[in-house]
Protein backbone atom coordinates (compact mmCIF):
# COMPACT_ATOMS: atom_id res chain seq x y z
CA UNK A 1 0.00 0.00 0.00
CA UNK A 2 1.62 3.70 -0.80
CA UNK A 3 2.12 5.88 1.82
CA UNK A 4 0.19 8.88 2.27
CA UNK A 5 -0.17 12.39 4.00
CA UNK A 6 -2.71 11.97 6.46
CA UNK A 7 -4.28 14.73 8.68
CA UNK A 8 -5.30 12.62 11.75
CA UNK A 9 -6.89 14.95 13.57
CA UNK A 10 -5.94 18.68 14.11
CA UNK A 11 -2.52 19.37 14.61
CA UNK A 12 -1.57 15.72 13.63
CA UNK A 13 -0.21 14.87 10.50
CA UNK A 14 1.46 11.69 9.37
CA UNK A 15 3.05 9.80 6.27
CA UNK A 16 1.52 6.51 6.41
CA UNK A 17 -0.59 3.68 4.65
CA UNK A 18 -4.02 4.12 4.26
CA UNK A 19 -6.70 1.86 2.54
CA UNK A 20 -8.12 3.66 -0.06
CA UNK A 21 -11.27 2.73 -2.47
CA UNK A 22 -10.71 3.48 -6.01
CA UNK A 23 -12.98 1.89 -8.07
CA UNK A 24 -12.22 3.18 -11.75
CA UNK A 25 -15.78 3.58 -14.14
CA UNK A 26 -15.82 3.74 -17.33
CA UNK A 27 -15.20 7.95 -17.62
CA UNK A 28 -12.74 7.68 -15.22
CA UNK A 29 -8.16 7.81 -15.63
CA UNK A 30 -6.14 7.03 -13.30
CA UNK A 31 -3.38 9.30 -12.11
CA UNK A 32 0.07 8.98 -10.77
CA UNK A 33 0.73 12.22 -8.67
CA UNK A 34 3.68 13.93 -9.29
CA UNK A 35 3.16 17.31 -7.55
CA UNK A 36 1.19 18.86 -5.11
CA UNK A 37 0.83 22.53 -4.27
CA UNK A 38 -0.20 23.29 -0.14
CA UNK A 39 -3.44 25.63 -0.35
CA UNK A 40 -4.23 27.36 2.89
CA UNK A 41 -7.22 25.25 3.54
CA UNK A 42 -5.37 22.31 3.49
CA UNK A 43 -2.78 24.36 6.48
CA UNK A 44 -6.14 25.61 8.30
CA UNK A 45 -7.43 21.70 8.24
CA UNK A 46 -3.90 21.36 10.51
CA UNK A 47 -4.14 23.94 12.26
CA UNK A 48 -7.94 24.26 13.31
CA UNK A 49 -9.44 21.05 12.20
CA UNK A 50 -11.91 22.83 10.69
CA UNK A 51 -13.07 25.48 7.96
CA UNK A 52 -17.23 26.11 8.44
CA UNK A 53 -18.95 23.67 8.71
CA UNK A 54 -16.49 20.69 7.46
CA UNK A 55 -15.26 19.56 10.24
CA UNK A 56 -12.56 16.92 10.44
CA UNK A 57 -13.35 13.79 12.21
CA UNK A 58 -11.40 10.76 10.54
CA UNK A 59 -8.34 10.57 9.80
CA UNK A 60 -7.90 12.44 5.84
CA UNK A 61 -5.42 12.72 3.14
CA UNK A 62 -4.88 16.64 2.49
CA UNK A 63 -4.18 17.95 -0.86
CA UNK A 64 -5.77 19.69 -3.77
CA UNK A 65 -3.58 21.16 -6.29
CA UNK A 66 -2.16 18.64 -8.33
CA UNK A 67 -0.32 17.38 -11.42
CA UNK A 68 0.46 13.77 -12.74
CA UNK A 69 0.41 11.46 -15.50
CA UNK A 70 -1.99 9.25 -16.59
CA UNK A 71 -1.33 5.58 -15.94
CA UNK A 72 -5.03 3.87 -17.09
CA UNK A 73 -7.84 5.22 -19.02
CA UNK A 74 -11.43 4.05 -18.55
CA UNK A 75 -13.43 2.31 -21.52
CA UNK A 76 -15.23 5.87 -22.10
CA UNK A 77 -12.39 8.32 -22.28
CA UNK A 78 -11.41 9.16 -25.64
CA UNK A 79 -9.58 12.78 -24.85
CA UNK A 80 -6.54 11.17 -22.96
CA UNK A 81 -4.21 8.35 -22.96
CA UNK A 82 -1.67 6.54 -20.44
CA UNK A 83 1.34 8.71 -20.57
CA UNK A 84 -0.47 11.85 -20.92
CA UNK A 85 0.60 15.08 -18.43
CA UNK A 86 -2.40 16.68 -16.82
CA UNK A 87 -3.35 18.69 -14.20
CA UNK A 88 -6.73 17.79 -12.28
CA UNK A 89 -10.17 20.10 -11.30
CA UNK A 90 -10.63 18.64 -7.39
CA UNK A 91 -14.19 19.55 -7.04
CA UNK A 92 -16.30 16.82 -8.69
CA UNK A 93 -20.09 17.96 -9.09
CA UNK A 94 -23.12 15.96 -9.45
CA UNK A 95 -23.25 15.85 -13.89
CA UNK A 96 -26.93 15.78 -13.46
CA UNK A 97 -27.48 18.46 -10.65
CA UNK A 98 -29.80 21.26 -11.44
CA UNK A 99 -26.45 23.35 -11.17
CA UNK A 100 -24.28 21.92 -12.57
CA UNK A 101 -26.99 21.62 -15.80
CA UNK A 102 -27.01 26.11 -15.68
CA UNK A 103 -23.15 25.68 -15.95
CA UNK A 104 -22.38 26.47 -12.25
CA UNK A 105 -21.07 23.43 -10.91
CA UNK A 106 -18.78 24.97 -8.51
CA UNK A 107 -22.41 25.92 -6.46
CA UNK A 108 -23.57 21.98 -6.57
CA UNK A 109 -24.44 21.03 -3.38
CA UNK A 110 -23.82 17.46 -3.52
CA UNK A 111 -20.04 18.73 -5.20
CA UNK A 112 -17.43 16.76 -3.80
CA UNK A 113 -14.01 18.46 -3.59
CA UNK A 114 -10.25 16.61 -2.69
CA UNK A 115 -9.59 17.22 0.71
CA UNK A 116 -12.86 18.73 2.28
CA UNK A 117 -13.84 16.65 5.25
CA UNK A 118 -14.97 14.00 4.45
CA UNK A 119 -13.68 13.43 1.04
CA UNK A 120 -9.60 12.06 0.92
CA UNK A 121 -7.47 14.75 -0.97
CA UNK A 122 -4.13 14.11 -3.59
CA UNK A 123 -1.24 13.69 -1.34
CA UNK A 124 -1.48 10.28 -2.53
CA UNK A 125 0.32 7.92 -4.86
CA UNK A 126 -2.32 7.58 -7.55
CA UNK A 127 -6.08 8.79 -7.35
CA UNK A 128 -8.93 8.09 -9.72
CA UNK A 129 -10.49 11.63 -11.22
CA UNK A 130 -13.49 11.95 -13.81
CA UNK A 131 -12.20 12.25 -17.10
CA UNK A 132 -14.16 14.78 -17.53
CA UNK A 133 -12.58 16.88 -14.97
CA UNK A 134 -8.80 16.09 -16.20
CA UNK A 135 -6.95 18.26 -18.36
CA UNK A 136 -4.19 17.88 -20.05
CA UNK A 137 -0.88 19.45 -20.09
CA UNK A 138 0.66 20.98 -22.80
CA UNK A 139 4.69 20.38 -23.79
CA UNK A 140 5.40 24.07 -22.62
CA UNK A 141 3.15 23.57 -19.28
CA UNK A 142 5.52 21.52 -16.42
CA UNK A 143 4.21 20.00 -13.58
CA UNK A 144 4.71 22.77 -11.38
CA UNK A 145 2.96 24.64 -13.28
CA UNK A 146 0.39 22.42 -13.57
CA UNK A 147 -0.19 22.00 -10.11
CA UNK A 148 -0.42 25.93 -9.83
CA UNK A 149 -3.71 25.74 -12.30
CA UNK A 150 -5.75 25.14 -9.06
CA UNK A 151 -5.43 28.47 -7.09
CA UNK A 152 -4.66 30.50 -10.48
CA UNK A 153 -7.87 29.49 -11.35
CA UNK A 154 -9.60 31.27 -8.05
CA UNK A 155 -7.57 34.66 -9.62
CA UNK A 156 -9.15 33.80 -13.11
CA UNK A 157 -12.87 33.45 -11.79
CA UNK A 158 -12.86 36.81 -9.49
CA UNK A 159 -11.70 38.13 -13.15
CA UNK A 160 -14.18 36.75 -14.82
CA UNK A 161 -17.15 37.14 -12.47
CA UNK A 162 -15.78 41.18 -12.39
CA UNK A 163 -16.13 41.30 -16.04
CA UNK A 164 -13.29 43.51 -16.79
CA UNK A 165 -12.74 45.54 -19.71
CA UNK A 166 -10.25 46.29 -21.23
CA UNK A 167 -7.94 48.94 -19.93
CA UNK A 168 -9.89 48.78 -16.38
CA UNK A 169 -7.99 49.84 -13.79
CA UNK A 170 -7.90 47.84 -10.59
CA UNK A 171 -7.14 47.39 -7.08
CA UNK A 172 -6.52 44.06 -4.97
CA UNK A 173 -6.88 44.09 -1.25
CA UNK A 174 -4.38 41.27 0.33
CA UNK A 175 -1.43 40.12 -1.43
CA UNK A 176 -1.37 36.34 -0.63
CA UNK A 177 -1.46 33.86 -3.08
CA UNK A 178 -4.64 34.46 -3.87
CA UNK A 179 -4.37 37.80 -4.08
CA UNK A 180 -1.54 37.23 -6.46
CA UNK A 181 -3.40 34.95 -8.33
CA UNK A 182 -6.31 37.14 -8.73
CA UNK A 183 -3.93 40.52 -9.78
CA UNK A 184 -2.43 38.40 -12.63
CA UNK A 185 -5.96 37.13 -14.18
CA UNK A 186 -6.80 40.31 -13.83
CA UNK A 187 -4.07 41.83 -15.93
CA UNK A 188 -4.50 39.12 -18.61
CA UNK A 189 -8.61 39.82 -18.79
CA UNK A 190 -7.56 43.23 -20.10
CA UNK A 191 -6.74 45.55 -17.23
CA UNK A 192 -4.52 48.70 -18.06
CA UNK A 193 -3.14 48.52 -14.49
CA UNK A 194 -3.39 46.64 -11.51
CA UNK A 195 -2.91 47.94 -7.75
CA UNK A 196 -2.08 45.17 -5.02
CA UNK A 197 -2.44 46.60 -1.15
CA UNK A 198 -1.24 44.68 1.45
CA UNK A 199 1.14 45.71 4.63
CA UNK A 200 3.67 42.93 4.34
CA UNK A 201 6.42 44.43 2.10
CA UNK A 202 8.02 41.27 1.06
CA UNK A 203 4.48 39.76 -0.71
CA UNK A 204 4.45 42.97 -1.93
CA UNK A 205 7.89 42.80 -3.79
CA UNK A 206 7.18 39.40 -5.34
CA UNK A 207 4.28 40.37 -6.82
CA UNK A 208 4.97 43.84 -7.75
CA UNK A 209 8.06 42.20 -10.19
CA UNK A 210 5.11 41.43 -12.51
CA UNK A 211 5.06 44.20 -14.91
CA UNK A 212 1.79 46.17 -15.02
CA UNK A 213 1.47 45.59 -10.96
CA UNK A 214 2.08 48.14 -8.67
CA UNK A 215 2.15 47.76 -4.85
CA UNK A 216 0.66 49.96 -2.12
CA UNK A 217 2.34 49.06 1.41
CA UNK A 218 -0.93 50.57 3.28
CA UNK A 219 1.60 50.84 6.50
CA UNK A 220 2.75 54.08 4.04
CA UNK A 221 -0.01 55.37 2.17
CA UNK A 222 -3.74 54.00 2.78
CA UNK A 223 -4.90 52.20 -0.35
CA UNK A 224 -8.12 54.72 -1.05
CA UNK A 225 -5.17 57.64 -1.39
CA UNK A 226 -3.06 55.22 -3.62
CA UNK A 227 -6.09 54.36 -5.69
CA UNK A 228 -7.25 57.84 -5.80
CA UNK A 229 -4.01 59.28 -7.32
CA UNK A 230 -3.90 56.46 -9.75
CA UNK A 231 -6.92 57.63 -10.99
CA UNK A 232 -7.46 60.76 -10.79
CA UNK A 233 -9.73 61.09 -7.96
CA UNK A 234 -12.27 58.59 -9.94
CA UNK A 235 -11.97 55.54 -8.35
CA UNK A 236 -11.27 51.86 -9.24
CA UNK A 237 -13.49 50.05 -12.47
CA UNK A 238 -12.80 47.04 -10.09
CA UNK A 239 -11.66 46.27 -6.55
CA UNK A 240 -11.07 42.58 -5.70
CA UNK A 241 -11.02 41.94 -2.02
CA UNK A 242 -8.90 39.15 -1.59
CA UNK A 243 -8.01 39.71 2.25
CA UNK A 244 -10.47 38.91 4.24
CA UNK A 245 -10.14 41.49 6.46
CA UNK A 246 -13.10 43.25 8.15
CA UNK A 247 -11.86 47.12 7.60
CA UNK A 248 -11.01 45.83 4.63
CA UNK A 249 -14.58 45.21 3.07
CA UNK A 250 -16.07 47.97 5.00
CA UNK A 251 -13.95 50.54 3.04
CA UNK A 252 -14.88 48.93 -0.17
CA UNK A 253 -16.89 51.41 -1.42
CA UNK A 254 -14.78 54.12 -1.06
CA UNK A 255 -11.79 52.74 -3.69
CA UNK A 256 -14.38 52.40 -6.54
CA UNK A 257 -15.52 54.44 -8.94
CA UNK A 258 -19.15 54.73 -9.35
CA UNK A 259 -20.86 52.12 -10.97
CA UNK A 260 -17.52 50.03 -10.83
CA UNK A 261 -17.67 47.04 -9.13
CA UNK A 262 -16.78 44.95 -6.07
CA UNK A 263 -15.24 41.33 -6.03
CA UNK A 264 -15.30 39.07 -2.94
CA UNK A 265 -12.38 36.86 -3.02
CA UNK A 266 -11.37 36.48 0.64
CA UNK A 267 -13.54 34.38 3.38
CA UNK A 268 -13.34 36.46 6.45
CA UNK A 269 -13.60 33.66 9.13
CA UNK A 270 -16.14 35.39 10.74
CA UNK A 271 -19.35 37.42 9.22
CA UNK A 272 -17.97 40.68 8.74
CA UNK A 273 -19.96 44.12 8.36
CA UNK A 274 -20.62 46.02 5.02
CA UNK A 275 -21.00 49.43 4.22
CA UNK A 276 -24.25 49.21 2.22
CA UNK A 277 -25.02 52.42 1.79
CA UNK A 278 -21.56 53.06 0.91
CA UNK A 279 -21.99 50.52 -2.66
CA UNK A 280 -25.71 52.09 -2.66
CA UNK A 281 -24.33 55.88 -3.08
CA UNK A 282 -22.09 54.45 -6.31
CA UNK A 283 -24.55 52.00 -7.05
CA UNK A 284 -21.33 48.97 -6.98
CA UNK A 285 -21.67 45.54 -8.42
CA UNK A 286 -20.99 43.70 -5.52
CA UNK A 287 -19.64 39.54 -7.03
CA UNK A 288 -18.84 36.53 -4.76
CA UNK A 289 -16.37 34.26 -6.10
CA UNK A 290 -16.63 30.35 -4.20
CA UNK A 291 -13.85 28.45 -6.01
CA UNK A 292 -14.18 27.70 -10.03
CA UNK A 293 -16.38 26.57 -12.86
CA UNK A 294 -15.25 26.49 -16.34
CA UNK A 295 -11.69 28.14 -16.37
CA UNK A 296 -9.16 25.52 -16.52
CA UNK A 297 -8.85 25.25 -19.85
CA UNK A 298 -8.47 29.01 -20.12
CA UNK A 299 -5.80 29.21 -17.02
CA UNK A 300 -4.30 26.48 -19.03
CA UNK A 301 -4.25 28.55 -22.52
CA UNK A 302 -3.20 31.34 -20.85
CA UNK A 303 0.29 29.50 -19.18
CA UNK A 304 0.82 27.56 -22.41
CA UNK A 305 0.78 30.68 -24.17
CA UNK A 306 3.38 32.78 -22.12
CA UNK A 307 1.11 35.34 -20.82
CA UNK A 308 1.22 34.11 -16.94
CA UNK A 309 4.12 33.24 -15.63
CA UNK A 310 3.06 31.73 -12.19
CA UNK A 311 6.97 30.14 -11.77
CA UNK A 312 8.05 33.36 -9.38
CA UNK A 313 5.06 31.83 -7.12
CA UNK A 314 6.83 28.55 -6.48
CA UNK A 315 8.61 29.51 -3.40
CA UNK A 316 9.72 25.97 -2.87
CA UNK A 317 9.50 22.10 -3.80
CA UNK A 318 10.54 19.79 -1.38
CA UNK A 319 10.40 15.80 -1.46
CA UNK A 320 7.51 13.61 -0.04
CA UNK A 321 9.10 12.09 2.61
CA UNK A 322 9.91 15.88 4.03
CA UNK A 323 6.09 16.98 3.70
CA UNK A 324 5.38 17.42 7.31
CA UNK A 325 7.93 19.81 7.41
CA UNK A 326 6.61 21.88 4.60
CA UNK A 327 3.24 21.88 6.62
CA UNK A 328 4.79 23.45 9.24
CA UNK A 329 6.87 25.70 7.65
CA UNK A 330 3.51 26.76 5.60
CA UNK A 331 1.50 27.45 8.36
CA UNK A 332 4.15 29.25 9.55
CA UNK A 333 3.24 32.05 6.90
CA UNK A 334 6.23 33.27 6.21
CA UNK A 335 5.89 36.59 4.40
CA UNK A 336 8.70 35.32 1.68
CA UNK A 337 6.68 32.27 0.73
CA UNK A 338 3.91 32.12 -1.43
CA UNK A 339 3.58 28.84 -2.68
CA UNK A 340 5.02 25.73 -1.51
CA UNK A 341 5.10 22.61 -3.37
CA UNK A 342 5.43 18.48 -2.25
CA UNK A 343 7.00 16.48 -5.06
CA UNK A 344 5.67 12.74 -4.90
CA UNK A 345 8.13 10.49 -4.61
CA UNK A 346 9.73 8.57 -7.76
CA UNK A 347 7.81 11.67 -10.00
ZN1 LIG B 1 -6.07 25.59 -3.12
Amino acid sequence: MPRSLVLERKGQLSLREIALDQPMGPGDVRIAVHTVGICGSDVHYYTHGRIGPFVVEAPMILGHEASGTVTEVGAEVTHLKPGDRVCMEPGIPDPSSRASKMGIYNVDPAVRFWATPPVHGCLTSHVVHPAAFTYRLPDAVSFAEGAMVEPFAIGMQAALRARIQPGDIAMVLGAGPIGMMTALAALAGGCAKVLVADLAQPKLDIIGAYPGIETVNIRDMPAGRAIAQATDGWGADVVFECSGAAPAVLGLPALARPGGAVVLVGMPVDPVPMDIVGLQARELRVETVFRYANVYDRAIALIAAGRIDLKPLISDTVDFEDAVAAFDRAAEGRETDVKLQIRMPGA
